[in-house]
């Protein structure tokens, strides 16, 4: 569920699942079309942008390399 804006009912409405048509993923985020209860359709864009989520995961991938570039703990004595 997710409030819209809807220029038909001029003022914000909950959008219920039931009222979701379809979902896209796209370089400007996830797009979401839905119908209102009064018949109205929109779309209605939400998450991260592309170039958002690259940013994101190279900044993850650089603490994992960051991770793994640690010196290794120091062992003392072995086996028996
Ligand atoms: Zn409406």
């Amino acid at each position: 569920m997710f409030a819209v804006h809807c220029p038909a009912h001029g003022t914000r409405v909950l959008i219920w699942s039931s009222g979701v048509e379809a979902v896209r993923n796209t370089d400007d985020g996830i797009e979401v079309d839905y119908r209102c209860t009064c018949g109205h359709r929109g779309t209605w864009r939400t998450g991260r942008r592309r170039s958002e989520r690259a940013r994101l995961t190279i900044a993850k991938d650089a603490g994992a390399e960051y991770g793994v570039m640690r010196p290794p703990l120091a062992v003392s004595g072995s086996p028996a």
